[in-house]
């Protein structure tokens, strides 16, 4: 029998997804790894559902989605974003993730390049190696809060064959949210250098400090694409339901893309999500001020115990410094689970940029998180790890 493809038998895994199959039903660990909000999904969008069901709402619909449910996208951009978006530049994904993929596989040759942020989500290069495309990092550093140096940014924009350049503020694990000027310059640059910008924001309204800024709001020909997702901002992560919003030529494409890959997104999360978008929005105001409080504790405390590399401005990751006890932090997540019950992400999972450190999640109540922060302190200090540097 001939071998199933090589780059996908090679492609790493997220280290996130091994953390978490690692520390499943395992008594006792404390789970900080995994980026999902602990919320339940508030329930004027559970009954929209319910009620999308019980009225019939259970077959296909439209590759893009609902023409209600783009309507409804549409607006979202109107209200949180300032664009002006048209319902045939909507189309709607079973998450953002799917987004991601449909937009990469619009735009990217095999061989072709996709700059991406280092430290970044690991999907963005999964995503690549998929598509036999060149996933190429760009740093961000902790010194400049995890903004992009414009200059390096530039000089790796016109490195060949790259074609898309990736944004995700705010940044998933750095937390940082990018100054409106430095996104100004990132779709200028883009524009330099004939790129598109795909511009994945999930995060969006979860913001603590400075304001969130769409780059599309600086497209003037059609180059930037927004992804989002109702996943993080109303605590919908199994319901599978994100967007895309792009000139209407390219959001006809990845509606094609999507009969071949999903059909439609599911009919009654898609009423679900309607919802979320179009109901009182004071759910996603109680949710982000719950983040923002976890994240000052999550700051104290590792400040406290010196493992503090800067304070998110949103999403909700913390990214605490452990190279002082490891220079392997994979070998330092399992060791984290196995010996001292926490589960966390290793850094080196999101590129060479997170190599010093782990990932805390602050989607956990903060009693957690303290308890998370007081384990990792005592195992950076105990000297009982395996994969420590010696
Ligand atoms: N983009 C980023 C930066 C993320 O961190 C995640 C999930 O962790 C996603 C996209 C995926 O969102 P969804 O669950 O809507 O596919």
């Amino acid at each position: 029998m001939r071998p199933a493809r090589t780059a996908i038998d090679a492609m790493p895994r997220s280290g996130i997804r091994e953390v978490m199959d690692l520390a499943r039903g395992r008594p006792g660990v404390l789970h900080l790894e995994v980026g999902e909000p602990d919320f339940q999904t508030p329930p004027h969008i559970v009954e929209a559902a319910a009620r999308a069901v019980r009225d019939g709402h259970t077959k296909y619909t439209a590759n893009a989605g609902t023409d209600a449910l783009r309507e409804a996208i549409a607006g979202k951009f109107a209200r949180v974003n300032g664009l002006a978006v048209e319902r045939d530049q909507v189309v709607v994904t079973h998450g953002a993730i799917n987004a991601l993929l449909t937009a990469l596989m619009v735009l990217v040759e095999p061989g072709e390049g996709i700059l991406v942020p280092d430290p970044g989500w690991p999907n963005y290069g999964m995503i690549a190696t998929m598509l036999g495309a060149r996933a190429v990092p760009y740093p961000l550093d902790a010194s400049a809060d995890y903004e992009p140096d414009l200059e390096r940014l530039a000089s790796l924009a016109a490195t060949p064959g790259v074609k898309v350049l990736l944004v995700n503020s705010p940044g998933n694990p750095t937390g940082a949210v990018w100054s409106r000027e430095a996104l100004e310059r990132v779709v200028e640059i883009a524009r330099e250098h004939d790129l598109y910008v795909l511009s994945d924001e999930v995060y969006e309204e979860i913001v603590f400090e400075g304001e969130h800024v769409s780059p599309a709001v600086y497209d003037t020909d059609g180059r930037v694409l927004t992804v989002s997702a109702v996943s993080k901002t109303y605590a919908m992560t199994g319901w599978r339901i994100g967007y895309l919003a792009a000139t209407s030529a390219l959001a006809a494409l990845a509606a094609k893309t999507q009969e071949a890959i999903v059909a439609c997104p599911n009919s009654m999360a898609q009423a679900a999500a309607e919802a979320a978008l179009t109901g009182p929005q004071d759910c996603v105001t109680e949710m982000c001020d719950a983040y923002r409080r976890r994240r000052d504790v999550a700051v104290a405390a590792l400040s406290a115990a010196g493992l503090l590399i800067n304070e998110p401005r949103g999403a909700f990751y913390i990214l605490a410094d452990v190279s002082r006890v490891t220079t392997d932090t994979d070998a330092f997540a399992r060791s984290l689970v196995l010996d001292h019950g926490l589960a966390v992400a290793p850094g080196a999972t999101f590129g060479p940029g997170g190599s010093r450190a782990v990932r805390l999640s602050l989607a956990s109540p903060a009693d957690v998180i303290e308890e998370g922060v007081a384990r990792l302190a005592g195992a950076t200090a105990s000297g009982t790890i395996r994969g420590a540097v010696t």
